[in-house]
């Protein structure tokens, strides 16, 4: 009998053990179901719907030329393949698991109708293997990043099969071009295919790339001018390459390449903590932030598009804003910026940025966003303090953004390295360019008299 493997955020055949476990059973039927309804709030947004496009359309050419095809569908993730294995006969399903809530929700409901065989290869390590001295799983990074890398290296990643057999008899698949995942027009993405391949081909020349430049890893990584780090993370979430094939590949090539694979860990940490607090993306991990006084939308309702928009009157951020929708992808350093400026200069609750981050990020991920905009925050487990306050003006000169800033915001292009950070302070701020939504000690301020409530 055939048997189906369940693709998600696995697009991939190499290091695949889902596929391999398949391929010993029997006759394989490749699925993807687009399932907009089990994520509720968190389907995939308009950013990934350009990159699951392309990334959906590589997979099934690899599959063909395998021999084998991919079979589309739509709707409920449980319904379709019990739908599935009545048509062909299928008596299994074989998936890589996910920690997603939604994910885990569905693996129960295909598990109540069909067999359903999980195997693991996500993320470097299952969570289970990690257990505090007390038995409980880490909420804190750094022993979490010790006990990790007791366990490493992981096993070494299987290669791709080179001929994948199926059924007899296909079952009818969906169109592609039938799902609208691309944007309609305008074609807000025209940016993103000069910056982006995806599928499995793409993530490895990323790999490819990114190996030659790893030992210089830190301190690039820090600085948005150059392309100091890896880009994998849009590959990693679609899973067009596992982390065990990138740790493979990079691990003892110094320490520019150990830094980096702390980075790597980091993605398992926030995994982690999504498993152990599913609401991680819509409640705080901190129950005492929930008494912070954010500012209602309506009034700062300006304040918030300008922050969408790129248009705040801070240089490095609206660098990145811009970089964010023109690519779908913002520098590390500055998503912290980015993101503590809303949430601090202008006191606007990370929800509402996490969400525009969910919307427009090809790399949206939701254990890695949720942790991340919480760290920002100061709400989450391991978080920054809330009352250490970034400073925009001086983050952009330290971190040498110049060159950042005059790219993704022309209309500064022309000033200088001294001026470009803060053109207000030496009385060159062009006529295009807006004004500062809120002066910086105005904002840190504000934002450490709200602070009180949490703190009471
Ligand atoms: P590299 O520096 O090359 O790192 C390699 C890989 O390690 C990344 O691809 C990623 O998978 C992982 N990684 C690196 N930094 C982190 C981190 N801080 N947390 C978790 N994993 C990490 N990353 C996402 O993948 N999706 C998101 O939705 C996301 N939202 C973020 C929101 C905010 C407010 C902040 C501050 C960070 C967010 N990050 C997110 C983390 C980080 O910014 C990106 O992973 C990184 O910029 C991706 O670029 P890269 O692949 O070149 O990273």
């Amino acid at each position: 009998d055939p048997v189906l493997v369940w693709f998600r955020q696995d697009l991939r055949l190499s290091d695949q053990a889902a596929l391999a476990a398949a391929m010993r059973e029997g006759p394989v039927i490749p699925v993807y179901i687009l399932d907009d309804a089990a994520p509720g709030e968190w389907k995939i947004g308009a950013a990934q719907r350009w990159w699951l496009h392309h990334s959906l359309e590589s997979l099934a050419k690899d599959l063909e030329d395998r021999g084998s095809r991919l079979i589309l569908r739509r709707g409920n993730s449980a319904e379709e393949l019990e739908r599935l294995a009545k048509e062909t006969g299928a008596c299994a399903v074989h998936a890589l698991s996910h920690l997603e809530p939604w994910w885990r929700n569905a693996e129960r409901a295909v598990a109540r109708r069909l067999p359903l065989h999980l195997h693991d290869g996500a993320l470097l390590l299952p969570p289970e293997c990690l257990k505090t001295g007390g038995g409980t799983p880490y909420r804190i990074f750094t022993p979490f990043a010790r006990a990790v890398m007791e366990h490493m290296p992981p096993a070494k990643p299987m290669p791709a099969p080179k001929r994948i057999d199926g059924p007899a008899k296909w079952p009818p698949s969906e169109r592609l071009s039938g799902w609208g995942l691309l944007p309609a027009q305008p074609d807000w993405a025209n940016g993103f295919a000069k910056e982006w391949t995806p599928g499995e081909a793409g993530a490895a020349k990323r790999l490819r790339d990114f190996d030659d430049e790893v030992s210089g890893y830190d301190p690039a990584r820090n600085l948005p001018s150059c392309e100091g780090t890896s880009r994998l993370s849009p590959h990693l979430h679609f899973g067009e390459i596992s982390p065990a094939e990138i740790w493979h590949r990079v691990s003892g090539k110094g320490e520019g390449a150990a830094v980096f694979l702390k980075e790597l860990i980091w993605r398992d940490y926030a995994h982690v903590q999504i498993w152990v607090m599913p609401e991680y993306g819509s409640k705080n991990a901190r129950g005492t932030f929930d008494n912070m006084p954010w500012r209602d939308l309506r009034e700062a309702k300006g304040d918030f598009a300008a922050w969408k928009l790129g248009r705040t009157g801070y240089p490095i951020v609206d660098a990145g804003m811009r970089q964010l929708w023109a690519t779908g992808w913002m520098h590390n350093r500055v998503r912290m910026i980015a993101a503590s400026f809303l949430i601090k200069h202008l006191l606007i609750d990370w929800r509402h940025g996490a969400r525009w981050f969910w919307d427009t990020l090809v790399d949206a991920d939701y254990a890695n966003n949720s942790v991340n905009w919480q760290w920002v925050a100061g709400s989450g487990v391991d978080a920054n303090i809330f009352s250490r306050i970034m400073a925009p003006l001086v983050q952009s000169p330290k971190f040498e953004a110049a060159d950042y800033i005059r790219q993704w915001v022309p209309e500064l292009a022309q000033l200088d390295d001294k001026v470009i950070h803060d053109p207000d302070a030496y009385d060159a701020r062009p006529r295009d360019y807006p004004a500062k939504r809120v002066g910086h000690r105005q904002g840190r301020e504000r934002a450490l008299a709200a602070y009180r409530h949490v703190k009471r």
